[in-house]
């Protein structure tokens, strides 16, 4: 039976360590419209930010608002010096135009990492700041390493040389798929991406010593997908009809092929928002 790695325990000890370290920074969080998700996330990480002692300063827009008014928005946290991270809560309502949004945010404060500018430092490899999903599954990965060969349960573990492993990522989005798979072979890994035009995604998925799913088809990958053994990362958030978050993996199913794997609610969610955090800190040095 797999490890359960708890992203949410994980999380837990890094905003100790972040709230130990007894520095005051802000976070400029911007909101347009009312999808629900997006409330109860940018929620969640307001509620992270001030657990380890930061001040939040809030941006909420109605979703008719123009690209004028959120670029005016972005343009004053950029300006504002007690905001050190700045986070554009994604989707944008249909009509505004992301990617062009999210240029004009201060590369020195994006904590969500990316801006173009922070994107291209990621493809050349010497990224200081790191998009945040990928980041929280990579710090998974190696709690998950750590765990399997022995170790306690703690924040900082060492990070895994993946030399001579194979890892596929599911997914080929700019926010995770492909960040993921380029952080992945820095660490050394070979690196299959998957995606929707994949044939036989079963086969390719069980040459895999590490397995990140991010795709947003509720329980994807199942047990026969699973090379024994193997470390499953699972991103997906998919909501049924009765409100009941499920992964894109069978975790009941695969929990008894793999090694470990990371739990739907309370896996990648929470190292997400940590490594919004992570991220701020950085900007402020
Ligand atoms: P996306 O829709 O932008 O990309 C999904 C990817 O999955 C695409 O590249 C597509 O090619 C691939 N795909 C779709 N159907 C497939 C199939 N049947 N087989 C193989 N590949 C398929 O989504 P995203 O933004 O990358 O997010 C993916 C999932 O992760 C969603 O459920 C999202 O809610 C979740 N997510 C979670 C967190 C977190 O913090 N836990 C953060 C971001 C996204």
């Amino acid at each position: 039976m797999a490890v359960i790695v708890s992203g949410k325990e994980l999380a837990a000890l890094g905003e100790t360590s972040l709230k130990n370290k007894k520095v005051s920074l802000g976070l400029g969080v911007i909101l347009v419209g009312d999808n629900p998700a997006s409330k109860v996330y940018v929620a969640n990480k307001e509620k992270a930010a001030k657990r380890v002692g930061w001040n939040t300063f809030d941006q909420k827009l109605p979703a008719n608002s123009t690209f004028e008014q959120v670029a005016s928005a972005i343009e004053k946290f950029n300006s504002n010096k007690d905001i050190h991270g700045i986070l554009l809560q994604l989707p944008l309502p249909k009509g505004l135009q992301s990617e062009k949004l999210i240029e004009l945010i201060d590369p020195n404060k994006d904590a969500d990492c990316l801006h173009p500018i922070n994107q291209g430092y990621l493809l050349r490899g010497n990224t200081k700041l790191k998009p945040c999903t990928p980041a929280g599954s990579l710090h998974l990965i190696d709690l998950s390493f750590h765990l399997l060969a022995g170790g306690e349960f703690k924040y900082e573990v060492p990070k895994k040389d993946l030399t001579g492993l194979n890892a596929v990522v599911v997914g080929r989005s700019i926010l995770v798929g492909k960040p993921m798979a380029l952080m992945l072979q820095e660490r050394n890994a070979t690196v299959t991406m998957a995606h929707s035009k994949t044939k036989d995604l079963r086969s390719v998925c069980r040459t895999a010593d590490i397995l990140v799913a991010a795709v947003g088809v509720k329980e994807l990958i199942k047990s026969d997908f699973i090379k024994p053994g193997a470390i499953v990362i699972d991103v997906g958030i998919n909501r049924d009809e009765n409100g009941v978050l499920h992964g894109d993996v069978d975790f009941n199913g695969v929990k008894k092929i793999a090694g470990a794997i990371t739990p739907v609610p309370g896996g990648v969610g929470p190292m997400t928002i940590q490594y919004l955090l992570e991220n701020t800190l950085l900007c402020s040095g």
